[in-house]
């Protein structure tokens, strides 16, 4: 029988032998040593796994990624110093200069620069499609020299719900696999790799972590997609890589394995984005409460979106939980149990009403960072946006009013006083 999300959440992952410590080890090494130089050229040679340097294994990393892949349901996963570093390998591991990648293009800003601008850069080139375009229009996207689709389950900041088995469908019919960055829903409250998708990302600096203590990202494959059915599309994959004695990852690993270890065996070996020891040991100690966490996370930011939506000084709230919202509907449909903590909204009286709510905020602490244990709110027209006029926020999809909260895990009496007090103050 498979064990439940919170079994997982606690137990997978590591489990120790007779007399090993039962919390999981920091194994804060670089290196690891070896009898015989025979016994570590099998390792290299990727002939056995085992460990050698940190950079491209580590027990303590491992073990978290392994509990992150059964939670999303996946058959390999590997760690990452960041999101924006799973953002790029995800892509780049399966696209070089000339090919093209289809992206939504509700997605998180830095990801929409690092595909927009960076990306670009290295010679690979993105269509965005809107988040509500329909199945005909996603497929005019595609060009024979695609190499992969690209959405986010809930958007950060638009919070846009993806239609995962539609974008799955089309990418499918196109031949190229579905990357689905999965952070604000985490898989507590959905698993993409159920609803079609190919490969999920995380920026584990949010929930996974869930304290605000460590920047961190993963990747995992749900193993389902045939690389080499489309092995012209994909000669990393499918062809000899020449840095590796020859290997094809497609055969070797087959299509559970494949996609990771070269992600690994390649990028990780040549970029060097791995998280610290320490850290993946804070986020496994993050994770051990995710089950518990999310959905306090998803009651409170009900219940404040519904008191936002009635209260007589604000203008409109945005939050997919509630009835009258755009993505209601795939809310129900892929998150039954509720999206995420975060919600936007706008107070009447735009720019400067704004300004004055944040003013007045005490519980509410004011911070460029969402999805974690403490309630925060960010107003990008008076902070990160603050050079934009009115009409150039518009222009980029940002609301002068646009407030972003992120509805932590307090007493929800405790934030709703803190936001009364603060509307009332306008
Ligand atoms: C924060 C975030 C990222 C980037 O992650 P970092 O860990 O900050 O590098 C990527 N995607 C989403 C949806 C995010 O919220």
């Amino acid at each position: 029988m498979e064990q439940g999300h919170g079994t997982k959440c606690v137990q997978a992952g590591y489990t120790p032998k007779t007399g090993e410590p039962r919390v999981l080890p920091i194994v804060q090494s670089t290196t690891f040593k070896y009898d015989t130089s025979e016994a570590m050229g099998k390792l290299f040679d990727l002939q056995e796994s085992g460990y050698f340097y940190t950079r491209l294994a580590n027990p303590t990393s491992d073990a978290v990624a392994a509990k992150l892949c059964a939670l999303e349901g996946g058959t390999a996963a590997m760690l990452l110093s960041s999101g924006q570093a799973a953002s790029f390998f995800s892509v780049f591991n399966i696209a070089s200069a000339g090919d093209h990648v289809v992206a939504c293009a509700a997605i998180y800003g830095g990801t929409f620069n690092l595909f927009s601008v960076t990306m670009k850069r290295m010679g690979i080139d993105f269509t965005f499609v809107s988040p509500d375009c329909t199945e005909e229009e996603l497929s005019a996207a595609f060009r024979p020299n695609t190499k992969a689709l690209f959405g986010e389950t809930i958007a950060n900041p638009a919070l846009a719900v993806l239609d995962i088995e539609l974008f799955a469908r089309v990418a499918h019919a196109h031949g190229v696999p579905l990357i689905v960055d999965n952070t604000f829903a985490t898989p507590i409250n959905c698993r993409p790799i159920e609803w079609g998708a190919d490969i999920v990302t995380h920026s584990t600096t949010k929930y996974l972590d869930g304290h605000a203590t460590s920047v961190g990202g993963a990747i995992v494959d749900g193993g389902h997609f045939d690389w080499m059915a489309h092995a012209d599309k994909f000669p990393g994959l499918t062809t000899p890589d020449e840095s590796y004695h020859g290997i094809v990852y497609a055969e070797k690993f087959g299509m559970g394995g494949a996609y990771i270890n070269k992600c690994v065996a390649q990028l990780m070996r040549d970029f060097g984005s791995i998280p610290s020891p320490f850290n993946a040991f804070l986020l496994n100690l993050g994770m051990e409460t995710l089950h518990v966490r999310m959905p306090q996370h998803c009651r409170n930011a009900q219940t404040v979106a519904e008191f936002l939506a009635k209260h007589p000084k604000v203008a409109w709230v945005r939050y997919c939980g509630l009835p009258g919202d755009p993505y209601y509907a795939l809310g129900q449909k892929y998150l039954p149990n509720g999206s995420c903590g975060v919600l936007s909204f706008g107070v009447k009286g735009g720019r400067a009403a704004a300004e004055t709510f944040m003013k007045n905020l005490k519980l509410a602490a004011i911070v460029t960072h969402v999805a974690d244990a403490r309630t925060c709110i960010l107003h990008p027209a008076s902070s990160t946006h603050r050079q934009m006029s009115d009409e150039e926020l518009i222009a980029c999809g940002v609301a002068p009013d646009l407030m972003r909260l992120s509805v932590g895990i307090e007493d929800v009496e405790d934030i709703l006083a803190d936001i009364r007090g603060a509307l009332e103050a306008i």
